[in-house]
């Protein structure tokens, strides 16, 4: 079991501090979310932590830093989902969740049985059968996030990095897939960081939450102790209700305000 453990951790992007003295520590099986307003370094500490950008203070993953570790090592402790991916040209569904599976196959060999099953399977899972032979670049939105997060689950890594998972689903396939992660860490103990949007969504499955705000954690805990109208006002902006509902879960609602809200 792999677990994350960030310690101090500091970005500079363009000669700009982006992230500044973060530190985290995810326990194998956990799912943490960094929440805060566009621009407060959640894809920025998503990609420190998965080894995809220069950063400093110490990452170890499982008992490794990424940088001691080579690309193909990385992938099978880390699969990132990108807030926006590259999209190869030319691939079809198929092939392009078959990427994920890159770290498996020896660099002479071809794809395996059991590869191009593992592929079958999460096609399925993700409702992306019937879209198997289709060009990746003529799917809609939310199709392809799903096959973003296929090639992703595809990796089999035991910690999985992703960045706004759901922003382009329906609430049915959201949940679908929010469920389809949920359920593999339960299975097989991933740890899971996202980055998310919808509190509401948050709140029903992470563990734990990270409040960024303007490259620094401002706030750190359960849903139940970060996701306060205090917090999400002052750090947000916005003018929202915590509603708590009969089953023992909350809700964020957003509420209009007559007189305009001073943004921090
Ligand atoms: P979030 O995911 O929370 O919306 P990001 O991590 O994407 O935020 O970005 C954090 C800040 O860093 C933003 O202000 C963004 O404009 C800035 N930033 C991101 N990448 C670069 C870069 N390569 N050079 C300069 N600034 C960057
Ligand atoms: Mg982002």
């Amino acid at each position: 079991m792999t677990g994350i453990v960030a310690e101090d951790v500091a970005v500079t992007l363009g000669g700009v501090r982006i992230l500044d003295g973060i530190s985290i520590r995810v326990e194998p099986g956990e799912w943490l979310s960094l929440i805060g307003p566009n621009g407060a370094g959640k894809s920025t500490l998503l990609r420190a932590l998965g080894g995809a950008v220069r950063h400093e203070g110490a990452i170890a993953l499982g008992s490794e830093a990424p940088g001691e570790l080579s690309h193909r090592e990385i992938a099978r402790r880390v699969a990132i989902v990108p807030q926006r991916p590259t999209v190869p040209v030319g691939l079809t569904v198929t092939d392009y969740v078959l990427l994920g599976r890159t770290p498996y196959i020896s660099y002479l060999g071809t794809e395996a049985t059991s590869d191009l099953s593992v592929v079958a399977e999460l096609l399925e899972r993700l409702d992306l059968t019937g879209f198997a032979g289709r060009d990746l670049t003529a799917l809609s939105g939310g199709e392809f996030q799903r096959a973003v997060l296929a090639r992703a689950l595809a990796q089999g890594a035991p910690i999985m990095l992703l960045d706004e998972p759901t922003s382009a689903l329906d609430v049915g396939h959201a949940q679908q897939v929010l469920e389809l992660i949920d359920g593999l860490r339960r299975e097989h103990g991933l740890t899971i960081v996202t980055a998310m949007h919808d509190l509401t969504t948050v709140a029903q499955y992470a563990d734990r939450l990270l409040l960024l705000a303007d490259g620094k954690a401002v706030a750190a805990g359960s849903p139940r102790e970060v996701l306060t109208a205090e917090l999400i006002t002052r750090h947000y902006g916005a003018n929202v209700r915590i509603v708590e509902i009969a089953d023992g879960g909350m809700v964020v609602v957003p509420v209009r305000v007559t007189e305009p809200l001073a943004r921090p």
